[in-house]
C-alpha cells in the first residue's frame, strides 16, 4: 500500500533560515533512517553561535515592522503560510517518515494536527487578542495584548512537526518574530514546512538554525530574546531555566510526563475496544510521546483478567516494522541514545526480578536486526519505586502494577514529580470522580494520550512536567504581554497633598 512511497529520493539537504535566506554552512550532518541507518535520508547545517546571533538580530529588526502590521493582516499572511505548507503535504509524509521512523499513518496524524491548530489558532486570534476598553467611575482602561519580542522556539525530535507549529503560529500571529531550533534527531521535515512558511512572510520574521544545546546557549542567553518556548526533557529545561536567568526571559515549558493509567475495578476487561485504545495508548510512536500512558495501575480484583487480556489486545494491534510496511502500527525507536536507555530500564526491571513479556509481531526480521528496532514489552511484577515506572521510558514498554485500593491508586498515580496527563478508565461517573483528584494538566476518561487530545483546550503540566499552556486560547495567549493604558479622570490620589 505504501510502495509508491518508500522510493528513496535523493538525501535532503536543509539550511538555516536567516532574514528569508538560506545561509549555507561550512559543515553538515547526516541524519539517517532509523529504520535502516545506513540510509542517509539527509543532511542539516552545523550551525555556530555566530549564526544564531545572527538569526537573533534578524528576527529582532524584523519586530517592531511585525508588531504594527495589523492583525487581520498578520493573520492573512499566516493563512498564506499554512496553505504553502498544506499544499506540500504530501511529500513531507515520506521524508517524515524516513527521517523519524514514524509509520506513514502516524506522519499524516502529525500533519494533520499541525495544520488543524494553526487554523484554529487563525480562526480565534481576532477575538481573542482583542483590546478591551473598560469605562468606569474613575475614567477609561485599555487592555491591550501586545506582543514580547524575539522568541526562541526550541523542538524535540518525537513530534518535530506539530511541535514546531504549535508555537510558529501563535507566536507570530500576535506579533512576534521567531528564531527555531529543531531537534538534530529529525531536522528535515520541519526545515521544508519552516523555509516553506517563511517564504510567505516578511524577511526576519520567522528564521531557523541547526544544533544542539551550543547553539541552544545562545537562543537562552542572548539578550534580545524576549521568550522561550521549549518542548523537551525536564533535565534540559533545567538548564534553560539557569541560561535564561540573567535576562529574566519569559518561558513556555512543555517538558516530560510519566503518565498513569488508573484502571478502576469498573473497567470491563472485555470491551475490546477500550482495550485497544489502551493498547495504543502505551505504543503510538513506539511510546514516544510525551503523553503516552506510562504505566498502569488495574484494581487488584480485575488484575489477572485484565494482563489475559491486555496481552490478546497488544498481540492484535502491534506489529513492529518499516514505517512503510502497509501492516506497520509500532515504528522503530527514533536513535541509539534512545534504544540505550529503554533498554537499561528493561535490563534493571529484570534484574529486580520483574516479568518482561514481549507483545505483537516483528513483520520482517531483517528489517527489524538492521534498524533501531526494540520488541514491545509488557513488564509485570515490577515495584511501585523501581526506575521502570518512576522514570520517564520514552518507548515501547510499559509497567502494569496492582493496587488495592481507591486511595491507593490515586496516591501512586499522584506520586510522581511529572504531571502531564493521565487517564482513568471504568465507568463514566465513577472515573470522573476520581479524575477531578488527579494532578495533570489534562485527565482522559476512557480514552489517553493523542486519542483524548483536543488542540482547542489548553495542554501542559504540573509540576516539573512544565510551565505553561500550548493549545487552545491560553496557547495564543502566551505570547503576549498584558498592556494596561490607563486614562484616569482625575490622575491624582486624594491623599496626596497639594
Ligand atoms: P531534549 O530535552 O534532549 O531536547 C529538546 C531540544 O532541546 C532539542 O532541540 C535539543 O537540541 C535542545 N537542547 C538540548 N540541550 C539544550 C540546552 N542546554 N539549551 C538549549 N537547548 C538545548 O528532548 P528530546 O530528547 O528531543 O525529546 C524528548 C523529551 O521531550 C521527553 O522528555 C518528552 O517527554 C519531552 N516532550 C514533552 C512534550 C510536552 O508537550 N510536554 C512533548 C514532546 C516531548
Amino acid at each position: 500500500m505504501h510502495e509508491e512511497l518508500r522510493i528513496a529520493t535523493e538525501p535532503v539537504v536543509v539550511q538555516a533560515i536567516i532574514n528569508g535566506k538560506q545561509v549555507a554552512a561550512e559543515k553538515r550532518y547526516a541524519r539517517e533512517n532509523p529504520a535502516n541507518p545506513e540510509e542517509i535520508v539527509g543532511y542539516g547545517p552545523v550551525n555556530t553561535r555566530e549564526d544564531a546571533v545572527q538569526a537573533i538580530d534578524a528576527a529582532a529588526v524584523a519586530f517592531p515592522a511585525w508588531a504594527q502590521t495589523p492583525l487581520r493582516e498578520r493573520i492573512e499572511y499566516m493563512r498564506r503560510a499554512i496553505a504553502r505548507f498544506r499544499e506540500a503535504a504530501p511529500e513531507l509524509v515520506p521524508l517524515l517518515s524516513r527521517e523519524h521512523g514514524k509509520p506513514v499513518y502516524d506522519a499524516q496524524g502529525e500533519i494533520f494536527v499541525s495544520l488543524a491548530w494553526m487554523e484554529y489558532a487563525c480562526d480565534i486570534a481576532e477575538e481573542v487578542l482583542a483590546e478591551k476598553v473598560e469605562q468606569h467611575e474613575n475614567g477609561k482602561t485599555i487592555i491591550t495584548r501586545d506582543p514580547m519580542g524575539v522568541v526562541a522556539a526550541i523542538t524535540p525530535w518525537n513530534y518535530p512537526l506539530a511541535l514546531s507549529t504549535i508555537k510558529i503560529a501563535p507566536a507570530l500571529i500576535a506579533g512576534n518574530t521567531m528564531v527555531l531550533k529543531p531537534s538534530p534527531f529529525a531536522p528535515l521535515a520541519v526545515s521544508k514546512v519552516v523555509e516553506w512558511m517563511a517564504g510567505e512572510l516578511p524577511a526576519g520574521v520567522l528564521n531557523m538554525v541547526h544544533g544542539d544545546a551550543d547553539v541552544g546557549v545562545e537562543l537562552t542567553t542572548n539578550p534580545k530574546v524576549a521568550k522561550i518556548a521549549f518542548t523537551g526533557g525536564t533535565k534540559t529545561a533545567t538548564h534553560i531555566m539557569k541560561s535564561a536567568s540573567d535576562t529574566i526571559k519569559n518561558m513556555t515549558l512543555e517538558l516530560g510526563g510519566n503518565d498513569a493509567a488508573l484502571v478502576l475495578s469498573d473497567f470491563d476487561v472485555n470491551d475490546e475496544r477500550a482495550m485497544r485504545r489502551l493498547v495504543i495508548s502505551n505504543f503510538l510512536t513506539t511510546g514516544q510521546i510525551c503523553m503516552i500512558a506510562k504505566r498502569v495501575y488495574v484494581h487488584r480484583s480485575i488484575y489477572t483478567a485484565f494482563v489475559e487480556k491486555y496481552i490478546e489486545a497488544a498481540n492484535k494491534w502491534i506489529r513492529v516494522g518499516d514505517a512503510f510496511h502497509p501492516d506497520v502500527t509500532v515504528g522503530p525507536i527514533n536513535n541509539l541514545p534512545q534504544v540505550r536507555h529503554v533498554e537499561r530500564l528493561i535490563e534493571d526491571a529484570k534484574s529486580r526480578g520483574a516479568q518482561v513479556i514481549p507483545l505483537g509481531r516483528i513483520l520482517d526480521e531483517n528489517v527489524f536486526a538492521k534498524g533501531y528496532f526494540m520488541q514491545p514489552t509488557l513488564v509485570l511484577g515490577a515495584g511501585y519505586d523501581d526506575p521502570i515506572v518512576v522514570e520517564e521510558q520514552f518507548g515501547p514498554t510499559v509497567p502494569v502494577l496492582p493496587y488495592d485500593d481507591e486511595e491507593q491508586g490515586i496516591q501512586l498515580v499522584n506520586n510522581s514529580i511529572y504531571g502531564l496527563t493521565s487517564s482513568v478508565w471504568g465507568e463514566e461517573e465513577h472515573a470522573l470522580r476520581v479524575a477531578r483528584r488527579i494532578e495533570a494538566g489534562t485527565t482522559m476518561i476512557n480514552t489517553a494520550a493523542i486519542q483524548g487530545l483536543d488542540i482547542r483546550y489548553p495542554f501542559g503540566g504540573f509540576k516539573q512536567s512544565g510551565i505553561g499552556r500550548e493549545y487552545g486560547v491560553e496557547g495564543l495567549l502566551g505570547y503576549t504581554e498584558l498592556h494596561v493604558i490607563n486614562i484616569p479622570k482625575v490622575g491624582e490620589l486624594p491623599n496626596i497633598p497639594e
